[in-house]
């Protein structure tokens, strides 16, 4: 018997200005159509978030791919995750700085490699020596960002922090207002498998070789058949220390509805840690949870009997 397909996904979670709503919407809804088109016409769970996850690399509006925030530095460093529910397998890169969708490099190394995670060159090389081509950092960098980042470290000039140890910088470093623009997507497929993906830029004036949680296994991405696909953003250091897309998944296979524990992983990341974020959750029956608990977080979802997106999920 075929299951109904269900896709969820998300363009990063923080207080986003009115002017930047509709590109947001827009592009999730975009990653949204591409996924669910993989997943009509029988395609795996896996495809999906892939595909869905690209469109959003592609896409400026979000810090994934070209258009990312800018490092202290002022490269483009990228991190991304994709994992299998049905066969846990998982493929992440980290801290690469010339491939334009490292999520399709992730999927080459789950798909092809003994290994789960590469970082910098070798992960390049193995996606080179994969058939993903390689680009040049600058071609990662658009304008807004230079000037994004440029901006920042005269504020952070201007009220004494030091620019050259990230750790030191200021607290509005970690406040929602600065945008959190990860993207990340899980589906469910007719099969029945689940499967999830996250794709980030990190980060603003992070330190070079800084990663944050979008890529760690069980931190900004998980999927397991027996409890759930997840995906989540904001502020990556305290999502790390709470290991939470698998803290998420474990309260849906101790048989928590993926609303409440997408609820509960948002109350526990401001109580336990100070941390703000958003985090999308997908069981196999079905079931899915969108929750922020940052003032607004770009999301979009779609089932058999209906599809929606949004920028507050009450
Ligand atoms: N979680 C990401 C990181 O810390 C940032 C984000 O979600 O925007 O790298």
């Amino acid at each position: 018997m075929s299951t109904d397909p269900v896709m969820v996904v998300h363009g990063g979670a923080w207080a986003m200005p009115d002017d930047m709503v509709e590109a947001h919407i827009r592009g999730v809804k975009t990653a949204l159509a591409a996924g669910w088109r993989v997943l009509e016409r029988g395609g795996s769970s896996l495809d999906a978030v892939e595909q869905a996850v690209v469109v959003m690399e592609d896409d400026e509006t979000f810090d994934a791919g070209r258009g990312s925030f800018l490092n202290r530095d002022g490269r483009v460093q990228l991190d991304a995750l994709i994992m299998d529910g049905a066969t846990l397998r998982a493929g992440g890169v980290g801290c690469v700085e010339h491939l334009r969708n490292p999520v399709h490099a992730a999927r080459k190394i789950l798909s092809e490699s003994p290994h789960v995670y590469f970082v910098g060159e070798g992960a390049e090389k193995f996606a080179a020596e994969h058939g993903v081509p390689l680009c040049k950092n600058e071609d990662l960098i658009i304008p807004r960002e230079i000037e994004r980042l440029r901006r920042y470290q005269k504020e952070n000039e201007r009220l004494g922090f030091n620019n050259d140890d990230s750790g030191q910088v200021g607290k509005e470093l970690f406040a929602p207002e600065i945008s959190h623009d990860t993207v990340g997507a899980v589906a469910l497929d007719r099969d029945g498998n689940i499967a999830a993906a996250t794709s980030t830029g990190g980060t603003l004036n992070k330190a070079p070789g800084r990663l944050g949680d979008s890529s760690l296994i069980g931190c900004g991405c998980y999927a397991d058949n027996l409890s759930a696909a997840a995906s989540t953003t904001g502020w990556g250091e305290p999502i790390m220390k709470l290991v939470l897309a698998k803290w998420t998944a474990d309260r849906v296979a101790a048989g928590n509805l993926p609303e409440w524990a997408a609820q509960e992983a948002m109350n526990y990341l401001i109580q336990r840690v100070n941390g703000h974020g958003g985090i999308i959750v997908l069981s196999r029956d079905g079931h899915f949870g969108i929750a922020h608990n940052t003032p607004r977080m770009a999301w979009a979802y779609r089932t058999m009997k209906k599809q929606d997106a949004g920028i507050v999920r009450e």
